[in-house]
């Protein structure tokens, strides 16, 4: 019996990261500092220069960088924000942290991505911003999108937990709006050994908001906004500054695989993802569609490959959304998406092992 393909390899990833780390962790013994210190600052800074940003606020985790980007935009009280249907639950928690109301926006079918022919008719006198999803590491349309935003006057942020690196027509996501967030949650494309992430942003007003939020909202004892607590460890920015060197290649090994599975994968009752011209995907998630999905999902199973869903319950299903209407599409992904083993550390046997398998599904 051959070795199971799991679907990452968190690991053997991090093993160059983690030996390096036991070395630097030494400095800690200098500066006794744990949170929120010289090895935070710097990587802020490496953040800022990354993604040509004027700036970038580090914090816990992408869910309480969502909620105090959206926060900073000070918009009133239930106020509705419109997301898309089939996104991480996390997005949609962001909004109903700060007392705003989700307005789910059916994603294309094609790209997974809001659709932005969808946007408009959910706008209403009360909507006040968008956040759209770089979902599975693809970027959004965002002239689309933003024109839709200039129009009625809405703020955009952008979810770019799984998109670190991707490109939208020579730019990086998550400096194409008011603000853009990202996570290091050990399985993202930038994985840390623990929860981390950031904001990135050009405004002023939403950086000094959210450095004051991020800390429970002020300084020296004194408290102008509300706040949570969401600091990032300096043994977290120590690990992430050293990997940080790799992402190019990490996401390079990652749409090699991609590719792989992009060029080689025949098969009538499997359905491809779309890669545009103007885009550089960076696949944090490699997600096909199967009308017999759950049998698929067995079949690799069986056969050592785990491949995962991403997600079985769309937005509007979760119990404390709970919405009456129906969203067919989000619905379609959830019952037909899979997402096949494709890190940086996938070798290309495993990846053809995949596809040899997935072409022989009848
Ligand atoms: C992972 C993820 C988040 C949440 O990130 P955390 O750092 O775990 O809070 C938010 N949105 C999307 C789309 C994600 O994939």
């Amino acid at each position: 019996m051959q070795k199971t393909i799991e679907w990452e390899n968190l690991s053997k990833l991090n093993k160059p990261y983690i030996t390096v780390l036991r070395t630097d962790i030494n400095i800690l013994n200098n500066t006794g500092k744990y949170t929120m210190g010289e090895f935070v600052e710097e990587f802020e800074k490496e953040c800022c220069k990354y993604f040509n940003s004027k700036y970038a606020i580090a914090c816990g985790n992408a869910l309480d960088g969502l909620t105090l980007s959206l926060r900073a935009l000070k918009i009133p009280k239930n106020s509705e924000v419109i997301v898309p249907s089939n996104t991480f639950y996390a997005t949609a928690l962001a909004i109903l942290r700060n007392n705003l109301i989700p307005v789910l926006c059916e994603p294309d079918l094609n790209t997974f991505n809001i659709d932005f022919k969808n946007i408009e008719q959910k706008i209403t006198s009360k909507t006040k911003a968008i956040i759209c999803v770089h979902l599975y590491g693809k970027p959004c349309d965002m002239d689309k999108i933003k024109k839709i935003a200039k129009k009625y006057k809405l703020k955009i942020i952008e979810d770019g937990a799984q998109a670190f690196g991707a490109v939208y027509k020579n730019a990086k996501v998550g400096n194409l709006s008011d603000a853009g967030v990202f996570s290091f949650y050990p399985t993202k494309n930038l994985g840390g050994i623990g929860d981390a992430g950031i904001i990135i942003t050009n405004n002023k007003e939403i950086y000094e908001f959210a450095r004051k939020a991020r800390s429970y909202g002020g300084n020296n004892y004194r408290y102008e906004v509300e706040g949570i607590n969401s600091r990032m460890d300096e043994i977290q920015a120590m690990f992430l500054l050293n990997k940080f060197k790799d992402i190019e290649k990490i996401n390079e090994k990652k749409i090699k695989n991609a590719n792989l599975y992009l060029k080689h994968i025949i098969n009538k009752s499997i359905i491809l993802p779309k890669i545009d011209e103007n885009e550089k995907h960076v696949f944090y998630i490699f997600a096909i569609r199967c009308k017999r999905r759950d049998e698929l999902q067995k079949y690799l199973q069986e056969n050592g490959v785990n491949a995962l869903i991403h997600y079985p319950i769309p937005l509007n299903k979760q119990p404390v959304i709970n919405e009456k209407k129906t969203y067919e599409i989000a619905e379609e992904i959830s019952s037909t998406e899979l997402s096949l083993p494709c890190s940086a550390v996938h070798t290309k046997q495993e990846i053809m092992r995949v596809i040899k398998l997935i072409n022989k599904f009848k």
